[in-house]
């Protein structure tokens, strides 16, 4: 590690060093008013471009409407299915009756999670200083242990369904690649912080500039670490077919929630929510009211797993969520499989900004679609920061994206070639760049029982969303039965929304 040089990045049309600025910026943002609903005409990303990629996009959008549930669910993104799928385990396993609805404002997984870079890299350093000032060692430990904890469960499952191939899941490693001094010392800083506090690094590899370019043809140093990437889309539907497959009778739980009949779930896309209201002196547990334009649907239990749009429901999570536009391009190699050499299966550089990964190839001959995406730091001082309509693209951002390849992988990309594709997605940023996973806070008197939230990602999400949707899943269960949740060993308490019970 000590002997890597880094040499100019001065060419590359980058900002450098942009994290420090990105930092100041967050922490200074306050939006006054509420996130809209999605927009109803969003770009369109690679993951749904190819025929019969999604095909619950139209799913329960027409015909009868659910109007009583036990849960609703808010949002179809990986935080809502995953939620989804953990209360269908939660019910098998208690041979409960349960009904889940999943209500989506646009198409099936048409957030976020459907359009985002298919990175499923946990973060095994990266940030662990900082979270050892902020949380101290164990709190900076149980950060990796969600990220191990989630990858790993995700890849069980995976695995068990044999859904790999389905969902075009690839172990290649990931590669970050380091611009700058600065960007060294900080890696090299977060490192050993994490080795000092027992984590194991043993598959991580430091790479000289030289190591580099003899092996991915760039001439920047790098560290190499353990990572996948699949098509996000493909895992969230896979995840709900699984979550509905055939269920069990009723047995353990209070009255109201064991009427006779399975557990079941339903789902109804362009069913935006447009408010949640208190029901009181509800009968048979039925709290809140939920409206929609195809009508209104009672339930005990809400969740709001609404991402960047989550103070559109819940005033009290304005300036806590902020909507946050990210863009990301396809584009194709100049040279074909046989000669190209970004062989990681996922990539990020400059600070975390850009993220890539190629596209598994069908043929030899064929040249590799890269997505790239990020080039936020293009847009500055704004970042994209409070930025919630994904049916446009930033073209500054769209410069970077397009100018990144080609000069940091001389001979592997065209200079001036335009993408196949480009698309945006809103994330949702909080100020700590961590979620909000548990009841939703209380606003004065108004105390929201029954209502919970997991959302605000900070743009990275897979390798949280799935453990986290879990805690939220088996907090309700838990109140249900009128038990106290647990906190696990794997979640950072500071992402709960109230103290735990531990
Ligand atoms: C461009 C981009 C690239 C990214 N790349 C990566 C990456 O490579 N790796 C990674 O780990 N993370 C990445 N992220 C972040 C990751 O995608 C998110 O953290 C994660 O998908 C969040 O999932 P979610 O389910 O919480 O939110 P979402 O996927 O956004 O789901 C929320 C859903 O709620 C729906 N909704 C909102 N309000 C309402 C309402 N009132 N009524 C009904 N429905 C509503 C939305 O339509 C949406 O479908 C990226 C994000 C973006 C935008």
């Amino acid at each position: 590690m000590e002997d890597i040089i880094v040499p100019s990045a001065a060419h590359l049309p980058l900002s450098l060093d942009s994290l420090e600025g990105i930092d100041r910026i967050l922490e200074k943002l306050s939006p006054s008013s509420a996130a809209p609903l999605p927009v109803s005409n969003p770009t369109v990303p690679i993951w749904s471009a190819a025929p019969d990629s999604n095909p619950l996009a139209r799913e329960g959008s027409e015909g009868d409407f659910t109007t009583d549930a036990d849960v609703c669910i808010i949002g179809s993104g990986i935080s809502g299915i995953s939620a989804a799928y953990h209360l269908s385990n939660l019910a098998r396993q208690e041979k409960t009756s349960l009904k889940v609805v999943v209500l989506e404002g646009r198409d099936f997984c048409s957030g976020a999670t459907g359009r985002n870079g298919g990175h499923l890299t946990p973060s095994l350093f990266n940030s662990f200083g900082h979270y050892v000032q902020m949380h101290g060692v164990n709190g900076a430990r149980r950060t990796v242990e969600l990220e191990n904890q989630t990858v790993k469960d995700i890849i069980d499952l995976v695995d068990e369904g044999g859904w790999a191939s389905d969902i075009e899941l690839v172990e290649g490693g990931h590669t970050k690649l380091l611009f700058t001094k600065n960007e060294l010392g900080c890696m090299r800083s977060d490192w050993k912080a994490a080795e000092a506090a027992g984590i194991d690094l043993s598959a991580t590899q430091w790479l000289t500039n030289k190591e580099m370019d003899a092996k991915y043809g760039t001439p920047f140093p790098g560290i190499h670490m353990p990572g996948y990437n699949l098509w996000p889309l493909k895992l969230v539907t896979k995840l709900y077919q699984h979550a509905g497959r055939a269920s069990t009778p009723s047995r353990f739980l209070p009255a109201f929630f064991t009427r006779p009949g399975p557990f079941s779930l339903t789902l109804h896309t362009h069913t935006p929510v447009t408010s949640v209201t208190a029901i009181p002196d509800a009968p048979e547990g039925r709290r809140w009211r939920l409206s929609t334009p195809r009508g209104d649907i009672t339930t005990s239990y809400v969740l709001h797993a609404t991402n960047a749009y989550a103070s559109h429901l819940l005033p009290q999570m304005i300036g806590k969520i902020m909507p946050t536009r990210g863009q990301v391009i396809a584009t194709r190699s100049s040279v074909p499989i046989s000669d190209f050499k970004l062989t990681s299966s996922a990539w990020w550089a400059n600070e975390g900004f850009e993220y890539f990964f190629p596209k598994l190839t069908k043929s030899a001959d064929e040249h590799p679609l890269v997505v790239i995406g990020g080039g936020r730091e293009s847009a500055a001082p704004g970042f994209e920061f409070n930025v919630a309509d994904d049916s446009t693209v930033n073209d500054k951002v769209g410069h970077t994206l397009r100018s990144f390849l080609p000069c940091v992988f001389p001979g592997q990309f065209e200079t001036g070639q335009e993408p196949e594709l480009e698309w945006t997605g809103i994330m949702g940023f909080t100020k700590s760049m961590d979620p909000f996973v548990g009841p939703v806070p209380p606003v004065g008197d108004e105390k929201y029982a029954g209502a919970y939230i997991c959302a605000g990602f900070s743009g990275h999400g897979m390798t949280r969303a799935f453990k986290c949707a879990q805690a939220v899943a088996e907090m309700i269960v838990a109140d249900m039965r009128g038990e106290k949740w647990e906190t696990p060993s794997w979640m950072p308490e500071w992402y709960l929304t109230t103290p735990s019970a531990s």
